[in-house]
């Protein structure tokens, strides 16, 4: 885990302004003035500003808007969300996925008479938004490796990161780790499990930590006779029993990947081996995980299954911020009559086995792990593959793969353009595809 700090820029002026203090006697004014403006309000960058978690965020924004600006977005191809967003938030700055979308966009502004927003696209415009000077806390909720540079960009540019974007992590989780350290920047988990780990960590010491549990609700197959696996539709298997979110994340959870990329993501966040990283399936979704200390103690977060919880947390650490009833926001514990925990069955989820022998491997594969599983999950929901061609995509690909370790972030993306290609190859080679 990344040492615990207050915003850097913060920190830096506060920093200099009482170091100034102390030698001359007298505060400078214009440093006085600027740590006034700084210290109270946090400014934000949010990647992924038109999915789940960007529009949680927002929420969270809207609650709190004396803690809280928004300054940049970046979104995708939801050009309409991406509009209204301008609107309600007047950023300083926006980015979609292409120049077209960006021209469509601007010429929406300019007949709604705003025309002082700039408006950039693709990864160079993604990379301007998370790298803005005046920015201090990038939220990093793009899916899939897409958002991989603008947040290692922010890593780099010492902004503070509140990490969704799971993908990343397990496909670069070594490099930016890495900058994280070098550059001394928080990484402030909001993928709810992690956020809990996150918040049990504050009961002991890293040394103190025996292993930590990550919840699973298990799906909505969690009870499915296995012999039923190969007729789930995507219809199906997008119906998550407790959590609303982007496709991708959900098919991930019905297949089980989703927790396998967490495994992966909380060995690389809290700096544990995959043994000391446990999954129990957990279907009510209150507790969001688990940390136990060498002393038998064990440590649970319990909370609402609702992600402005942890983006909260994660934009206030290391404070807590008040919410109220009106925030919809708070537990009652008198409401809860049962918590079950149990062991997951890597038969029924294979994806969870191949999950921790990537994590085991390390290397290139959980790089590859993750690229095969998107083309997979792609391919699941357009048809072309039953459910269960998911993990043999993915066991396909991972048997291509070499354990070479990437040297930087160009070599990931390599590596994942390499196997996005082997797991076409592989889903255009399979003879099980299901008729549309
Ligand atoms: P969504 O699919 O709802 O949103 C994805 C966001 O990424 C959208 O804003 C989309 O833009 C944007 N995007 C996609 N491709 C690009 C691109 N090439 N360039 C710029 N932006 C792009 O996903 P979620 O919000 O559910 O998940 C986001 C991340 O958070 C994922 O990594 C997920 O694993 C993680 N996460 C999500 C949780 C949840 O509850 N949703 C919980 C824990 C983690 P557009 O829509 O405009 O195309
Ligand atoms: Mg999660």
């Amino acid at each position: 885990m990344t040492a615990p700090a207050l915003d850097n820029e913060q920190d830096r002026l506060k920093v200099q302004n009482s170091s100034q203090t102390r030698r001359n006697g007298v505060p400078s004014p214009r440093l006085h003035l600027r740590v006034c403006e700084n210290s109270s309000v946090k400014k934000l960058a949010i990647l992924g500003s038109t999915g789940s978690i960007g529009n949680s965020t927002l929420s969270v924004c809207e609650s709190f808007p004396d803690r809280y600006q928004v300054v940049a977005l970046a979104a995708g191809s939801n050009i309409d969300a991406a509009y209204a967003q301008c609107l309600r938030w007047h950023p300083k700055v926006i980015s979609v996925a292409t120049e077209q979308l960006a021209a469509t966009l601007k010429t929406r502004l300019k007949t709604a008479g705003i025309t002082n927003i700039e408006i950039l696209n693709g990864t160079a415009g993604t990379i301007h938004v998370a790298t803005l000077p005046e920015v201090n806390f990038v939220v990093s909720a793009i899916v899939g490796v897409a958002g991989l540079e603008a947040t290692y960009a922010a890593v780099c540019a010492e902004k503070t990161i509140g990490l969704a974007n799971k993908e990343c992590l397990v496909a670069a989780g070594e490099l930016i780790i890495a900058a994280a350290k070098k550059h001394n920047v928080d990484l402030l988990p909001i993928d709810s499990e992690h956020n809990a780990v996150h918040q049990c960590m504050r009961g002991g010491t890293p040394q103190e930590v025996k292993q930590v549990w990550l919840t699973a609700s298990g799906g909505p197959f969690r009870n499915t006779p296995i012999a039923d696996f190969d007729r789930i539709t995507p219809q199906q298997a997008l119906k998550h029993p407790t959590w609303v979110m982007g496709q991708r994340i959900t098919i991930d959870s019905a297949t089980m990947m989703n927790k396998g990329f967490e495994v992966i993501e909380a060995c690389r966040l809290f700096s544990l081996p995959p043994a000391q990283v446990r999954v129990t399936i957990h279907p009510q979704s209150t507790v969001h995980s688990l940390v136990e200390f060498i002393d038998g103690s064990i440590l649970a977060q319990i909370s609402v299954t609702d992600m402005r919880l942890p983006i909260l947390y994660a934009l206030a650490y290391p404070e807590r911020v008040p919410v109220t009833e009106k925030d919809a926001l708070t537990f009652d514990l008198a409401t809860l009559s049962q918590l079950d925990f149990s062991q997951p069955d890597l038969t029924r989820f294979p994806c969870l086995r191949l999950a921790y022998e990537a994590a085991e491997t390390g290397g290139r594969t959980p790089i590859a792990l993750n690229a095969a599983d998107e083309i997979a999950v792609a391919a699941f929901l357009a048809r072309d593959i039953p459910f269960l061609g998911i993990p043999r995509t993915i066991e396909a690909v991972l048997q291509r793969t070499s354990g070479q370790p990437p040297a930087s972030i160009s070599e990931v993306l390599e590596a994942d353009l390499a196997a996005r290609e082997d797991a076409r190859e592989v889903i255009a080679s399979q003879t099980t595809g299901v008729r549309k």
